[in-house]
């Protein structure tokens, strides 16, 4: 999306998201202040809210666009209690500039610092410590959101319960989220300790999950591309804060320094043939040399665990004009070692192949959350470049997915049907009543809402 400074601005612009597939050309509008976009929502009949556009599919695209980004204050940050109060379109990255060296971190992040409150409450994002910390809804105190109306409304977990756990996950279908208050929690340092453990096959790795209770962060990397008696190789790494004795004496000058790492960009689209699936292979080979040799365990700044691919920005361009798809799943524990072989069998005997493959684990979820992806088990991302055979290939790992009792994120979502979402997500009919109740005429929907059918 192209960047829009000015205060109360409509620009039309070609959107897509992170993967850059589907595009639509649409109005954006964006102001800094709440009063303007309120009249602009009275003036609309349908409207799409918008974050940072980091979700993969079509979930913030529309016409017009409602931007958060012009919302951009960090109202409160109250250190007695642990809370932050700010507006949507705050990036997290803006955050943790505040609170680390203040010595808070946020409970809960995504694979990148580059998204918005507004996004992580619309998406009830995840991170690697979902098992121990759940999504970043649990964290949230109260909100504000500006309703199809016109009328803003606060809700809670006390005020507004329907609007609430309607809207954490609800992919901006209640309306548009204005403010959020949400908990941080305390660090020592930036510092984490990781370790990896190198698994032989997918039994193993699941093992190595289930074993290691005591990390804070678990997060594992699967070689999807090479195959040997039927086993895939993973890395599991795990994550848990530096305790200040491990620490160098040149590490404890600097706790919490936040470390601005040189970023790149990808000047532009790469021809789609550049990422071959064979290159990725000889790269996962070494990827796993590599690691074997060096130190089993290392203190990392918190960027390198949590975000390693913020350095490259636009790293998206690489997959190519035609763009790329990450397939996200989650699998109910009792079924997730198997339904995960069943679905890396069906994707290495198919022509499209997974050139990145990342494993999570899932705990206990809020029973009062209505359309948040998590469930307790294990959830796998898999990314595929974008082709003409690509679609039947998912359509068939949906069946895979719901007959085990398993779900498809929709934050990365670019194709799903009706029956995969009424399926996946049980709790539809109730949040289509809450939807109903404060966004009668359908006012904010979004491109993939109106694909899927599934708001009525
Ligand atoms: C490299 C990378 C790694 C990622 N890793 C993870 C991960 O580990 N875990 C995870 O859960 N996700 C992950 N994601 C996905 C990303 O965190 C979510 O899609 C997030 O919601 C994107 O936020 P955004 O601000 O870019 O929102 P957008 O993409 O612009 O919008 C996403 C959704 O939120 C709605 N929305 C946005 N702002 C508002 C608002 N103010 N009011 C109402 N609705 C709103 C939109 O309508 C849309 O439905 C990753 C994405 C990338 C690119």
């Amino acid at each position: 999306m192209g960047s829009i400074k000015k205060n109360n601005t409509v620009h039309k612009n070609e959107v897509t998201g992170w993967g850059n597939y589907p595009a639509s050309t649409s109005a954006i509008f964006e102001s800094s202040t709440v009063h303007q976009l309120r009249e602009y929502v009275l003036t609309q009949k349908h409207l799409t809210a918008r974050g940072n556009g980091k979700s993969y599919g079509d979930s913030s695209l529309g016409a017009p666009l409602l931007s958060c980004l012009g919302l951009n204050n960090i109202i409160d940050f109250d250190k007695t209690n642990r809370t932050i109060t700010c507006e949507s379109g705050v990036l997290l990255a803006q955050i943790l500039e505040l609170t680390v060296p203040a010595g808070y971190f946020l409970p809960v992040v995504p694979g990148t610092q580059f998204i918005t409150i507004g996004g992580a409450v619309a998406c009830d994002v995840h991170g690697k410590n979902h098992f121990a910390q759940g999504s970043f809804s649990k964290h949230v105190t109260e909100m504000k959101l500006l309703l199809a109306s016109g009328e803003t409304m606060v809700c809670s977990r006390t005020v507004e319960p329907d609007l609430f756990w309607a809207t954490c996950g609800g992919m901006g279908l209640t309306g548009f989220i204005w403010q959020v208050t949400f908990r941080v929690v305390p660090i020592e340092s930036v510092y984490l300790h990781v370790e990896n453990i190198f698994c032989n096959s997918l039994s193993e790795l699941f093992h190595a999950f289930r074993e290691n209770n005591s990390a804070e962060h678990k997060v594992a990397w699967i070689d999807c591309l090479s195959k040997k008696n039927k086993n895939y190789k993973g890395i599991l790494t795990l994550a848990r804060p530096n305790t200040l004795v491990e620490l160098s004496a040149k590490k404890k000058l600097n706790l919490l320094k936040v470390r601005m790492k040189k970023t790149f960009r990808v000047p532009f689209y790469l021809p789609s043939w550049f990422l071959q699936w064979r290159l990725v292979q000889i790269f996962n080979r070494i990827k796993w040399l590599v690691q074997l040799r060096a130190k089993d365990s290392a203190s990392i700044p918190f960027s390198d665990f949590f975000f390693p691919l913020d350095t490259i920005l636009d790293w998206n361009k690489l997959y190519g004009r035609k763009g790329f798809l990450q397939y996200q799943f989650v699998l109910p524990t009792l079924f997730a070692e198997e339904g995960t072989q069943l679905i890396l069998d069906e994707v290495f005997a198919s022509n499209d192949k997974c050139l990145l493959a990342v494993l999570k684990q899932f705990g206990d979820c809020d029973e009062n959350a209505l359309l948040s992806f998590p469930l307790k088990g294990f959830t796998v991302s898999l990314d595929f470049k974008r082709t003409d055979t690509l679609f039947a290939l998912l359509d068939k790992l949906d069946e895979v997915v719901l007959k085990l009792g398993g779900r498809i994120y929709l934050a990365k979502d670019a194709r799903m049907n009706l029956t995969a979402m009424e399926k996946g997500y049980p709790k539809l009919q109730e949040f289509q009543n809450v939807v109903k109740k404060f966004n009668p005429t359908k006012k904010f929907s979004s491109a993939q809402a109106e694909r899927i059918g599934y708001i009525k």
